[in-house]
């Protein structure tokens, strides 16, 4: 069997090394196996020929067997155009083309047989099809022509003459010259358990499938081929590391969690809030170091969380510390955690750049000391002048605008790393979670406080002002606070500040009678502070922002939250901005503004805000309308294998029986060296070679 992957492409018929180059620069195909691995994106069903009356702008491909009467130029100047006149002996239909008119008069022969094939559309009432493939009747062997695979090329490589139909050939050459079926990849208990065809059939009816079905039972075998591998690779690693890492042994659940739990908790806790600390109570005194990823939508009270888990790590001697992606966030937990501890003998410390001279040396001291409890800050904590006595467990709020970088050098200087604990209210899908965070534990608050009443969100023009004015009157002269949030985006900034600062006179103009405040990010951070001080306290009414009040800012009198320019903002930040309203008993409203020109997907989102308020219906949409490349923390976490087919956000179910499978081979073969499993592990080696390990986050 000739190795594929050292097999050179200039081996096959029909590439020479003009061809080659190219395919190697513009598609990084190199080998066989590279070009068996370059997949069509779609498969045109040519075993149906149309009769010209059947057609319509409805049908996405079409094609019709019959003979070109005349061509026609028509036109001037860009609009210059090449009529063909096809009839299909029935009706006459116009064949539409915009350049190499020469190329095609003289190319094509008046009366004789073709197949035309393209998309039909309508111009002047009539139904036309512009620059459709042209195949002689006779060479187009419709028996062995029944789904035709379409290759994606690059600019560059139809300028010097390739077409989809140029990597047909090579493909269809390829397969011929094939003597022996490729070899599997896949162990046959696996392919027997789940269906799967071999390697060597889905290859080929990737390419060339005979039927719809055939396709896509191909398509399956390979996505899940990818899928496993890296859900193998992500559950190997964890395992290891998990063996590897020892961790504190919170052995006792103590004094302090025990007298905060029977006299200072002002509310019983949601059930979901119980069982998140039950998980985390078990990892915390397995012996091992626990990795834990808490999702919670908006308002469901990780904080909470974060603090009782907290009183285990004290109890059991530790000092913890909780970071907050901002300055405003870390006071706001202070504040939260003061409150919530009234007298108890907890010191809490406060660290941002705010805590100067004296102070900042006496929390550093009470650091060393082992004095000071609970750290509260934001990244000033993991700076490398903070020593802790014995630091057990930090907690993480709103990671994402963490790097992971920044995250592995928490525990660096620990000879036993501390217990992690990932807090964040974007909901990230299940199944992108697998992968992207495959090696975190995942709890899930998935239950409100009782009595929340679920934000009301309404999608406003902006040529109605005064709808919009009544509501906000409405409710501030009910004693309400209300946001209004424009957009920020960081290469437009001149243009989005002014903006936000006419946004602010205009309010100001508007409610006279009112104080109006306004932050953003570009104000000095004590003018901020106060500025937001000035809202929480209640001493503004409105306060017009950029987003840097989107995440956790907690003024639960705030009713109303005006996202200017909506169609701007993607679903998670607009869902993240929704959740700083609805946080006090009362009935809250988000407010949608856009223009009446919105695209399809703009529409969609809107759509979808007004439609739901579940954080994680949102993440699966804006998974849909995105792709998972856009989601932050994507980047950073490179997925270590080159996904061909398989699409996170699509092929949900896929993923989940990929991880399945995995962790069924990995139970029974936990030395991986089973002889059954010989081939999988010598694959995942060999997919592992120099690529980054997959400690995504660790
Ligand atoms: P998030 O999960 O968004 O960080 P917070 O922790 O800020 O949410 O909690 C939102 C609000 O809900 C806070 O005012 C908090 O005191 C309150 N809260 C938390 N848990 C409960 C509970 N079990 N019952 C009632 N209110 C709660
Ligand atoms: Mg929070």
């Amino acid at each position: 069997m000739q190795d594929l992957k050292h097999t050179d492409i200039t081996y096959l018929p029909g590439i020479g090394p003009a061809r080659a180059k190219v395919l190697r620069e513009e598609l990084n195909i190199h080998t066989w196996h590279d070009l068996l691995y370059y997949f069509p994106f779609k498969h045109i069903d040519r075993s149906r020929l149309y009769k010209i009356s059947e057609l319509s702008t409805d049908m996405p491909f079409v094609q019709v067997r019959g003979q070109f009467l005349s061509f026609e130029e028509m036109g001037v100047g860009r609009k210059r155009h090449l009529v063909g006149h096809f009839t299909d002996g029935e009706m006459v239909m116009d064949l539409v083309w915009f350049a190499r008119f020469q190329y095609i008069t003289r190319s094509i022969k008046l009366h004789t047989d073709y197949i035309i094939f393209g998309r039909p559309a309508m111009f002047n009432g009539r139904i036309n099809i512009s620059h459709p493939d042209v195949d002689p009747a006779d060479t187009l062997l419709l028996s062995k022509m029944r789904m035709q695979p379409y290759y994606s090329l690059t600019e560059k490589m139809r300028r010097t003459g390739f077409s989809s139909r140029t990597i047909e050939h090579f493909t269809s050459n390829l397969f011929q010259h094939l003597r022996e079926p490729i070899p599997e990849t896949l162990p046959q208990y696996i392919c027997d358990r789940l269906h799967l065809m071999p390697l060597d059939t889905a290859l080929r009816c990737a390419h060339y499938p005979s039927t719809a079905d055939e396709l896509s039972h191909a398509t399956m075998r390979l996505k899940f081929e990818e899928l496993f591998y890296i859900q193998l690779s992500i559950i190997r690693y964890t395992r290891e590391r998990s063996q590897r890492t020892r961790g504190h042994v919170f052995a006792l659940v103590g004094n302090l969690f025990n007298t905060f739990y029977r006299d200072y908790l002002p509310f019983p806790l949601t059930n979901a809030q119980k069982r998140v600390i039950k998980e985390m109570r078990i990892d915390m005194g397995s012996g091992l170091q626990m990795n834990r990823l808490l999702q919670g939508d908006v308002g469901s009270g990780k904080t909470l969380v974060a603090l009782m888990t907290m009183l285990i790590a004290l109890d059991n001697g530790f000092q913890t510390c909780i970071m907050a992606p901002t300055e405003i966030l870390a006071e706001q937990h202070l504040a939260t955690f003061t409150s919530f501890l009234r007298d108890m003998p907890v010191r809490v410390e406060l660290l941002t750049s705010t805590v100067k001279g004296k102070r900042r040396k006496s929390v550093f001291e009470g650091l060393k000391s082992g004095e000071v409890n609970i750290l509260i800050g934001t990244h000033a904590v993991i700076e490398d002048n903070v020593e802790f006595r014995n630091l057990g467990y930090v907690v993480i709020d709103e990671q994402h605008r963490f790097g992971v970088a920044q995250r592995a050098r928490l525990w660096r200087k620990n000879a036993v790393p501390p217990h992690v604990l990932v807090m964040t209210a974007t909901p990230i899908p299940r199944t992108l979670a697998m992968t992207l965070y495959g090696d975190l534990s995942v709890s899930v608050i998935d239950e409100l406080p009782p009595g929340r009443k679920p934000v009301k969100t309404i999608h406003l023009y902006n040529n109605r002002p005064d709808d919009l004015y009544r509501g906000m009157l409405r409710e501030i002269e009910d004693g309400r606070q209300v946001y209004v949030v424009y957009p920020l985006v960081k290469e437009s900034m001149k243009i989005d500040l002014q903006n936000v600062e006419d946004g602010f006179r205009y309010f100001q103009e508007l409610f006279p009678q009112y104080k109006v405040g306004m932050v953003h990010g570009q104000m000095k951070p004590a003018v901020k502070d106060a500025e937001m001080q000035r809202f929480v306290s209640g001493e503004t009414q409105i306060l017009v922002a950029t987003t840097v009040i989107e995440v956790g800012v907690n003024v639960p009198n705030a009713s109303v939250m005006v996202i200017q320019d909506a169609q701007r903002f993607g679903l998670s930040q607009l869902h993240q901005l929704r959740g700083r309203v609805g946080r006090g008993a009362d009935q809250s409203y988000c407010i949608l503004v856009t223009g009446f020109e919105l695209a399809r997907d703009t529409r969609r989102r809107i759509q979808i805000m007004t439609e739901t308020n579940d954080g994680f219906e949102i993440a699966e949409e804006d998974l849909k309308l995105r792709g998972p490349g856009d989601l932050e923390g994507t980047q950073q976490s490179g997925i270590a294998f080159d996904l061909h087919l398989a699409n996170l956000a699509r092929d949900g179910q896929l993923v989940q029986l990929a991880r399945d499978t995995a962790t069924y081979v990995l139970d029974n073969d936990p030395e991986q060296n089973l002889p059954v499993n010989r081939l999988l592990w010598q694959q995942l080696n060999e997919l592992s070679q120099g690529r980054e390990n997959w400690s995504v986050i660790s």
